[in-house]
């Protein structure tokens, strides 16, 4: 076969690894063009949280096709995506009273950041900076970038990156450290603050406690500065709860989502907005509104689809499946904690990590990982480390053979490095 012409995300050619050719999907399992059936060990990346195929979203897409394609969402509206923000305005925070639709999570939170900036901007205040979390993640755009964590996936762009105000991540014990640093940030009227709650995913699965959550956001309140939940990977039960925000009795005057929002199976993304945000951009004057779009906003067959995902929600025992996933997890997890060469074992909801002790120091680009990666391959399980970072963040449908295939692959790896 010639070589493909496909250049993939986060993917080094040079090191000529396996692509496998994925033909369908069911629930928790991936089967392969050569045969292979794969365990779906972090839900292709955090987005599939029914399990892949579910029929009712399916049927929903399905049933989209005959009606209505695409439509421009300037000026004009549609039934689905009428319905999507109606469902969504009644289960989210109240107060969150308003819905901007785009299509990924960074566009999400170029939405956010864009819609603080606005605020300020429209209010004739002059506050720019945004303040953010040490090892956070918020997308590869170069404004979700700029929120994001410095490293080595954004070092030929750090020039342009525009500078922010960096919050040390809250470790145990240290907690009072980021709040002081965010209050004296916030003496500095900056615009807003962004976090990933409860859990920092692509910086290694980093969690830190409700309560820590909860004084950022009382923080920012008391300092009048604007607060943006990025729940595109926590949201969606992941963490236990609808949003993670709930566990701290947190409400965001801006929220992200996007990665559950249609159960993972076709693109969208929402920010959702306080009528305070939405009122600093209403006006007779057109030159105050809010300018943003892209060319699929709000696109009906991907709105149909997050409509069953909120319908399963309502309808299907959800939570408590995520709550049985939740203590499968953390049962296998303790199996796994006193082996040697295990450091840091955590879970929260339906997320679970471990760190591989790495002579070596570890990090994203730890040799640990593509080691890793291949001895997980060869046992036709999807588990993609974070460097020496090893997470298991399944769809909630899968059973216990194939957590148990999950857990023993782990195990099988620590016994052999
Ligand atoms: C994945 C992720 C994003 C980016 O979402 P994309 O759809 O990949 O653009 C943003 N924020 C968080 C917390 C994420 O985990």
């Amino acid at each position: 076969m010639t070589r493909s012409p496909i250049w993939h995300p986060f993917t080094q050619h040079g090191l000529n690894e396996p692509i496998p050719l994925v033909t369908h999907a069911e629930g928790a399992a991936l089967y392969t063009a050569d045969g292979r059936r794969v365990i779906d060990g972090i839900s292709s990346w955090w987005v599939t949280t029914h399990g892949h195929c579910h029929p009712r979203i399916m049927a929903a897409i399905a049933e989209q096709t005959t009606k209505l394609d695409q439509i421009i969402f300037a000026g004009w509206t549609h039934e689905p995506a009428e319905t999507l923000a109606r469902g969504l305005t009644a289960i989210m925070p109240p107060s969150l009273d308003y819905v901007f639709f785009s299509d990924s999570g960074s566009t999400s939170v170029e939405v956010a950041l864009k819609m603080a900036l606005g605020y300020w901007a429209n209010r004739g205040a002059a506050r720019h900076r945004i303040l953010v979390m040490e090892h956070s993640y918020h997308g590869d755009t170069i404004g979700a970038m700029s929120v994001g964590e410095r490293g080595v996936f954004n070092a030929p762009y750090t020039p342009l990156l525009f500078d922010v105000g960096t919050l040390p991540f809250p470790t145990a014990g240290n907690e009072r450290a980021t709040l002081d640093a965010l209050d004296a940030a916030c003496r500095e009227a900056p615009a807003a603050l962004i976090v990933e709650p409860l859990v920092l995913g692509a910086g290694g699965m980093l969690i830190y406690p409700p309560w820590v959550l909860a004084e950022m956001r009382a923080i920012c309140a008391r300092h009048d500065v604007l607060f943006i939940a990025d729940e595109v990977m926590t949201g969606w039960g992941r963490t236990g709860t609808l949003l993670a925000c709930e566990q701290a009795g947190v409400v965001p005057d801006i929220l992200c989502l996007s990665k559950g929002l249609t159960g993972g199976a076709i693109p969208l993304a929402v920010t959702l907005a306080s009528a305070a945000i939405y009122e600093a951009h209403l006006s007779p004057d057109r030159a105050r509104m809010f300018f943003h779009s892209s060319s699929y906003t709000a696109n009906p067959i991907a709105c149909a689809a997050a409509n069953a995902n909120l319908a399963i929600w309502r309808d299907e025992p959800v939570t408590a499946r995520i709550a049985d996933l939740a203590a499968r997890q953390a049962q296998r997890l303790a199996r796994l904690a006193p082996l040697p060469g295990v450091a840091n074992p955590r879970s929260i909801g339906t997320i679970a990590a471990v760190d591989l002790v790495d002579p070596a120091g570890g990090g994203y680009l730890s040799n640990l990982a593509p080691r890793l990666l291949a001895h997980f391959r060869e046992r036709d399980l999807l588990l993609r480390p974070l460097g020496n970072t090893v997470y298991v963040m399944p769809p909630y449908c899968i059973g216990d053979d194939d957590l148990d295939r999950a857990y023993d692959a782990i195990a099988e790896a620590i016994s052999a490095l």
